[in-house]
């Protein structure tokens, strides 16, 4: 699976183009806006779009993913059903950041813990990790080693959790107990800033690294 890095809206998301070679499949995950960007990629790398997936309810991670997959005719995946609250203000919040228009939309399939998602060839394993939001779900590839985990974990940092329904302690969990046992040798695309792995994290994130006595 080759994995090229988008960085879209005025924040920056980095929003992932996934392709299965074998098959010239692809996938995009967290379209949050910037539709030309993410279309000349598609373009130049000559692949065709099966499906979106969706990390959590954010404007900056979603705000075009209706649009992109009413062109294509394409699903959207994910994120976990208790991420509605956060789609249903997506037309107030993308108006309040100017955004522009952002089309309301429910995803074809709400994602839960321990689902699979599906395109060309490839499998992706689905954790739910609320804490950021309620509903955050993060995306894991076995055979690349790969994690996309939108805002739950950034190199060096962690997700905000001021947000209505935000919860410090739950993201401090998800991230325990399920990114870390995926492995150290995991590399995991943020939602915003530069790549890093979860063994890198463990040893020197300030917020949750191994180091950080944490609460029984
Ligand atoms: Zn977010
Ligand atoms: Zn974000």
């Amino acid at each position: 699976m080759q994995v090229l890095l988008i960085p879209v809206t005025p924040f920056q998301q980095n929003c992932s183009l996934l392709i299965d070679e074998a098959t010239g499949r692809a996938a995009v995950c967290d379209p949050g806006g910037d539709l030309d960007r993410i279309e000349a990629q598609l373009k130049k790398q000559d692949v065709t779009l099966e499906k979106i997936l969706l990390t959590h309810g954010h404007l900056d991670h979603c705000a075009g993913a209706a649009e992109l997959a009413r062109r294509h005719g394409v699903p959207i995946e994910g994120p976990h059903v208790e991420e509605r609250f956060w789609l249903d203000q997506l037309a107030e919040q993308t108006q309040r950041f100017g955004f522009g228009h952002a089309t309301p939309f429910e995803p074809d399939r709400w994602l839960d813990d321990g689902d699979t998602v599906r395109f060309g060839n490839e499998t992706l394993e689905v954790r739910h990790c609320p804490g950021h939001t309620p509903g955050h779900v993060i995306f894991f590839s076995p055979s690349a080693r790969l994690a996309l985990v939108g805002d739950v974990l950034f190199a060096g940092s962690i997700g905000r959790t001021d947000f209505p329904r935000g919860d410090h302690a739950a993201l401090l969990r998800s991230i325990r107990t399920r990114l870390w046992p995926l492995g150290d040798d995991v590399t995991f695309v943020p939602g915003h800033g530069p790549v890093s792995t979860f063994g890198q994290e463990r040893r020197t994130n300030p917020f949750v690294g191994d180091h950080i006595e944490s609460p029984a």
